[in-house]
């Protein structure tokens, strides 16, 4: 069923077993793991089922740290929410990204690698990609021409990304969603209050607003927040009213944590002799999957590096652009941006090119962000149309970060000489870490770790089942949840980490 907030005049109350908050990738794919199973689900989406730029405007927020792309174009306020322009880079999280490793500050997930990966193959589902196997070397079996570089595996290693075509969850799962019975979809209705029962351990009720100023309150037993991991944070710290700090924020850790994947062009690899690159290409008319070159768990120990990965584009065709310096500010603008730059890729045929005529190619590199307190989300004075505060962004990178590029830069040269496969060619800011990062330095849209997992509510916000500390029935679905961040684009995880949720939701309200 469907109810535009907007169109209902009067004060509505709903009640359910279960409210979702957001309708993105989480929020729908935890939706649609309770299509027909008999418990009533309310599904609140800010904007309608198109762009609406005053809707947009909602999501304005100040950076005050690194330069940063700007809040209203890296999240999309509508139904499906930011998979309306997602580009469908697919890969997991890697099982040394749960680990506590001693060189990571502030690292170790509270679940382990298994337990989050029997969760993928439904997530995959979600996405439209194969889920047969993660392992490229089965993946690839057959595939004339789709080579790896022969670099020693124990250091270096080819990762398997799968394009999603990309499924726009607001399209793909509108139908499904609007027709069930048990699910009610409301459009326009912003998360505004939650409002706890005077124990302080859980959630009475929480309140919507359309811009038109029509309100919804809804009772459940069990609410989940899927907004997003800046939107998640900057409801929980603006719903002070009860708690002074923030909802789950008694011990300060709301929006800390906030993590990205820092991307940026490091340097060249110049091959001794040509030789097919086609696997390091994107293939979306074929086969839609690449790889990127990534280093081994057993390197990043021994040398003490984040985990990263680098794609390689031959240098002739690779220009010197960088998105950061490129993506419009404004929702709209962004929004048309990538809109077209889809209509443009998936046009493109790069089965076609010979690979085999370019020796030099440029590094891309997309690493892990050490989970770091300062880089955070707070509150600002400036307030939204709807009176919440507006979020500001402190993106803070630490010299880890730095330091691992160099050293991923160090034992990658070393290893395309050894291997007899050609050199590598790096500028003076990878060596010397007292030069300023450069201007091509940007993120991957990727907001994570906001609403951190740990056991220790003084370390994070959410336990392992992903449920606020101190809270009986208000829960995180999202990337938010992460402890620490891997070098995999984060959708294909926060959605397997949600139907975990889901699971454990439906043992909760069994
Ligand atoms: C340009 C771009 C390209 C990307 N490409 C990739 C990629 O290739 N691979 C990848 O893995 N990831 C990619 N991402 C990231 C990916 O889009 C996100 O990881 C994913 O969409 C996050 O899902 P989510 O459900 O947590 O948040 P969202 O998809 O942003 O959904 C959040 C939803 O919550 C709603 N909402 C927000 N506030 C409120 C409120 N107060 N009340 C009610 N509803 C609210 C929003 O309207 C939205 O519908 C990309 C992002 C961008 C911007």
């Amino acid at each position: 069923m469907h109810k535009d907030l907007g169109a209902l005049s009067k004060p509505t109350i709903e009640k359910c077993d279960l409210c979702i908050v957001g309708a993105g990738a989480a929020g729908i794919s935890m939706a649609m793991d309770w299509l027909n199973q008999g418990e009533k689900v309310v599904l609140l989406e800010a904007g309608g089922f198109e762009f609406e730029t005053e809707t947009q405007a909602l999501n304005q927020g100040t950076n005050i740290g690194q330069r940063y792309y700007s809040l209203t174009a890296t999240r999309l306020r509508f139904f499906g929410g930011t998979t309306g322009h997602w580009g469908g880079y697919c890969t997991p999280l890697d099982p040394i990204d749960f680990e506590t490793r001693p060189y990571v500050p502030n690292s170790g997930w509270p679940i382990d690698y298994d337990e989050f990966a029997s969760f993928l193959p439904r997530a995959s589902k979600l996405v439209e990609i194969d889920d047969r196997t993660w392992n490229l070397e089965d993946y690839i079996a057959n595939k004339k021409d789709y080579v790896s570089l022969d670099l020693n595996s124990r250091v270096f290693y080819s990762k398997l990304f799968k394009f999603s075509p990309p499924t726009r969850f607001g399209t793909k799962y509108r139908k499904a969603l609007v027709d069930s019975n048990s699910i009610t979809v409301y459009t326009h209705a912003n998360l505004t209050r939650i409002n706890l029962h005077e124990s302080g351990q859980f959630v009475k009720d929480v309140e919507a607003q359309s811009l038109n100023g029509n309100v919804l309150t809804v009772n459940a037993r069990h609410y989940v927040l899927a907004m997003g991991a800046v939107q998640n944070a900057r409801m929980l710290l603006a719903n002070n009213q009860q708690q002074k700090a923030g909802i789950g924020n008694a011990y300060d850790q709301v929006g800390r944590y906030f993590m990205e994947h820092p991307e940026v062009k490091a340097g060249h690899i110049f091959l001794k002799r040509p030789q097919s690159m086609k696997l390091y290409f994107f293939d979306y008319m074929k086969i839609k999957m690449y790889s990127e070159l990534a280093i081994a768990s057993s390197a990043q120990r021994a040398h003490g590096i984040l985990n990263m990965t680098t794609a390689l584009f031959p240098k002739e065709l690779s220009g010197d652009w960088a998105w950061i310096n490129k993506l419009p500010k404004d929702g709209k603008q962004s929004y048309d941006f990538w809109m077209k730059a889809e209509k443009n890729t998936l046009s493109r045929a790069p089965s076609d090119v010979d690979t085999k005529k370019y020796t030099a190619y440029q590094m891309q590199i997309r690493m892990e962000q050490s989970p770091n307190p300062n880089s955070r989300i707070t509150l600002g004075d400036k307030r939204d149309k709807l009176g919440t505060p507006q979020p500001l962004i402190n993106w803070q990178l630490t010299e880890l970060e730095r330091n691992s590029i160099r050293g991923m830069n160090m034992v990658l040269g070393k290893e395309l000489i050894e291997s007899g496969i050609g050199r590598l060619h790096a500028p003076p800011w990878v060596f010397d870490t007292s030069l300023e990062w450069p201007n091509t330095l940007g993120g991957g849209w990727h907001h994570m770790g906001t609403t951190r997992m740990h056991n220790d509510p003084k370390k994070g916000v959410v336990d392992a089942h992903c449920t606020v500390h101190g809270m009986d029935n208000l829960h995180i679905a999202g990337s938010s949840c992460f402890t620490t961040a891997g070098a995999a684009n984060p959708t294909l995880s926060l959605i397997a980490l949600t139907l975990r949720l889901s699971k454990r939701l439906k043992e909760l309200l069994a």
